[in-house]
């Protein structure tokens, strides 16, 4: 059952009964709403992660990550709206060779998952720093982690653990393919440490060619 299903219905009832009482047509026209956006974040997510598979050659710049911190941790308030303590740690005066955009959607990606998978009064830790000499971006939260046994596969399409929790905070179950996809064309690794109930830290570990110092 795609949103498109949930609106056609709708509509149909509104075509058959046109003196539907006022109550009733806001909250049609709510859920429809409400279904319109699923649909619309679908098709989105497709249309990115068909891009990327489509494998043209991504064009390659010296990006500001430092900067596209600040942006991140901005855009992650803006989600949280209040509910979490967002912090940027150890941001690194690095910048990386790589795509801006494809970039800022893979992090934005694992930003708004740590939101969407930590409960009110959770912190959500931004890092740009070196380990080992590799440059490496990772999102820390203090939600309901991810059980070891599911870890491997969250990167597969429309893999979620739980289809509820995934579905009612907007998620697409495609996020972390595309983020896979992007780490591919830079040549860089997703790491997932969790504990359930505890936590989780995404991390993305860059090729140590990629910085610029
Ligand atoms: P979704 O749209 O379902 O969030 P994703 O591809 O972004 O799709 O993530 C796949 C699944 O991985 C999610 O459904 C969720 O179960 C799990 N997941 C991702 N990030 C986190 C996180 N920070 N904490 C707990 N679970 C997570």
């Amino acid at each position: 059952r795609t949103p498109l299903t949930v609106v056609g219905g709708f509509i149909e009832t509104m075509l058959d009964m046109p003196d539907i009482d006022p109550t009733t047509r806001e909250q049609h026209l709510q859920l429809m709403h409400e279904q319109t956006g699923r649909m619309q974040r679908l098709v989105e997510d497709l249309l990115a992660l068909s891009r990327l598979e489509n494998g043209q050659q991504m064009k390659e710049d010296e990006v500001n990550i430092p900067n596209m911190m600040q942006i991140l941790r901005t855009e992650a308030e803006g989600l949280s709206q209040g509910r979490h303590t967002i912090s940027l740690e150890g941001v690194a005066p690095l910048r990386l060779i790589g795509n801006h955009d494809e970039l800022h959607s893979a992090f934005g990606n694992l930003v708004s998952n740590a939101i969407r998978y930590t409960p009110q009064g959770g912190a959500i830790r931004l890092i740009w720093e070196e380990r080992n000499g590799q440059p490496v971006f990772a999102v820390r939260d203090t939600g309901i982690g991810v059980a070891p046994e599911h870890i491997p596969r969250l990167t597969e399409r429309f893999y979620r653990v739980d289809r509820g929790r995934s579905r009612s905070t907007g998620g697409t179950g495609l996020g972390l393919a595309i983020v896979k996809h992007v780490l591919q064309r830079h040549q860089a690794r997703l790491e997932v440490q969790s504990r359930l109930g505890e936590g989780s830290e995404f991390a993305v570990f860059f090729p140590a060619e990629r910085a610029l110092h």
